[in-house]
């Protein structure tokens, strides 16, 4: 029948959709988009959505930005694909390179080019196992991450990664991956505790734990400046002071994972300045071709590429790399995205209009079901409570930021709930006008689900 045919279900009998619950999804089926506009982007029946999620974090430039589109039909008309394996390169890569060390947040040397920031960070991960090696400590292989964070799904990038159901399923993280308590003072600080007492205490356990296992063993430590899927986590102000020092006691490398918060959604083009952070590697991908292709970036120091250098003299190649990796396409349309962001000055914009969404979120604090409202820049999360005195979360299973991010979906607007936390993040480009969008969409969302939940969830 025509039905049979139709997208709809086809897609649920074809298609596997990840982070997705499988059952709940054969009998609801998928939203179907059928094109961008702007900040918007339309549904099969025509309803025009404000994408305050940006997708995942990544369409900085929204969803109709012809100059990226024509840097890629350009580039795919000149030369579609080349490998950077074995002494190959060609022009947006060496430029793209360059233009990248010039720019990032601190001192580096070289850029290496993949497709995702899982990637990006499981080359990060081997790069740091070559580093201590060539400088003669190779039992130096342990990364220390944090719980709640994200850094990707790959075996080794859901390792890194702290949130438990990334790992329940896989018998994951695999060993050598130490994690330690997120800067979530909402959550994790003590009762009357400051932020400042609760950075305080947080960098003492990180000693402790480099103690315990040893410093000899521990290679580098991994944060993403604000936390973003772990529920835009915002550290407290000198809790990356306070953890560098301790890293930099016992010669642990710094990572910065800058793929949601680089190029601009801080308020600053990355996320390590917002933060006070001195990497040595950074990764990032997401904002850095505004997600129109596919490329992410892992960017190393002077002293890490030495030391890389001074290995290859004793092993011949370096082993590692993706046949997408470099990819000409994806590097012009990065090259293209870049230039945007500066003659734009999109940080600027993020700076101007990013007071409105965080003093209109914060006006929602008295509501019942607000527990707190925390965000820099354009990301934000709204952490909702059962009690508002005990900070009690609400039960796991009534997935309740997700029924306020269905409730807001249904006002023209798709934000993402997880666990108890609401989070935005709409794209650099968005105006006034659409921020008082999102925010009408929630607070009137969030007297519907309150209403949800006093009804006993039903
Ligand atoms: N790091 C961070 C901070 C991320 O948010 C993500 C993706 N959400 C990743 C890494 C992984 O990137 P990808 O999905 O492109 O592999």
């Amino acid at each position: 029948s025509a039905d049979l045919n139709s997208p709809f279900a086809r897609d649920i009998a074809h298609h596997i959709h990840p982070q997705t619950n499988l059952r709940r999804h054969e009998a609801e089926g998928p939203l179907l988009i059928e094109r961008g506009d702007g900040v918007y982007v339309v549904d099969a029946d025509g309803k025009r959505l404000l994408e305050g999620m940006a997708g995942l974090w990544c369409a900085s430039l929204g969803f109709s930005e012809t100059r990226l589109v024509d840097a890629a039909t350009r580039q795919m008309r000149r030369l579609p694909y080349m490998q950077t394996f074995a002494h190959r390169s060609f022009d947006p890569v060496v430029e793209l390179s360059a233009e990248l060390v010039g720019m990032a947040p601190a001192p580096m040397s070289k850029a290496l080019f993949a497709c995702s920031g899982s990637e990006a960070n499981d080359t990060a991960m081997k790069l740091v196992w070559y580093y201590h090696h060539a400088i003669g400590r190779p039992e130096k292989r342990k990364i220390i991450s944090r719980r709640r964070s994200y850094h990707g799904t790959t075996i080794a990038s859901a390792s890194l990664t702290g949130l438990a159901n990334m790992h329940q399923d896989f018998n994951l993280p695999l060993a050598g991956v130490v994690h330690v308590t997120c800067p979530h003072h909402y959550r994790e600080g003590l009762a009357g505790e400051t932020e400042e007492d609760f950075a305080a205490r947080l960098a003492a356990e990180l000693e402790e734990v480099i103690e315990r296992e040893g410093p000899e063993t521990i290679g580098a430590f991994i944060a993403e400046p604000v936390m973003g899927t772990g529920g835009v986590v915002v550290p407290p102000r000198t809790y990356f002071e306070r953890v560098q020092a301790v890293l930099r006691r016992h010669d642990i490398l710094i990572i910065a994972d800058e793929v949601i918060c680089g190029f601009g959604r801080t308020g600053n083009m990355w996320g390590s300045q917002t933060y006070g952070i001195k990497p040595d590697i950074v990764t990032c991908a997401k904002g850095l071709s505004a997600a129109y292709f596919p490329i992410s970036a892992t960017l190393v120091s002077q002293a890490i590429y030495d030391a890389m250098l001074a290995e290859s003299d004793k092993l011949g190649n370096f082993s590692h790399g993706f046949t997408y990796g470099g990819h000409p396409v994806g590097a012009a349309v990065a090259r293209e995205t870049l230039a945007i962001y500066r003659e734009r000055d999109i940080v600027g914009h993020v700076r101007r209009v990013a007071p409105r969404l965080q003093d209109g979120l914060r006006r929602l604090s008295d509501h019942r079901l607000v527990g707190e409202v925390r965000g820099v820049g354009l990301m934000a999360a709204i952490e909702l409570t059962m009690d508002k005195a005990a900070r009690k979360p609400f039960p796991a299973e009534r997935k309740v930021a997700g029924h306020l991010a269905g409730a807001i979906h249904r006002r023209g607007v798709l934000l993402r709930g997880l666990g108890d936390a609401l989070m935005l993040s709409p794209p650099l480009i968005i105006e006034d006008a659409e921020i008082d969008v999102i925010l009408s969409a929630v607070a009137e969302s969030l007297d519907e689900t309150q209403a949800w939940v006093a009804g006993g969830f039903g």
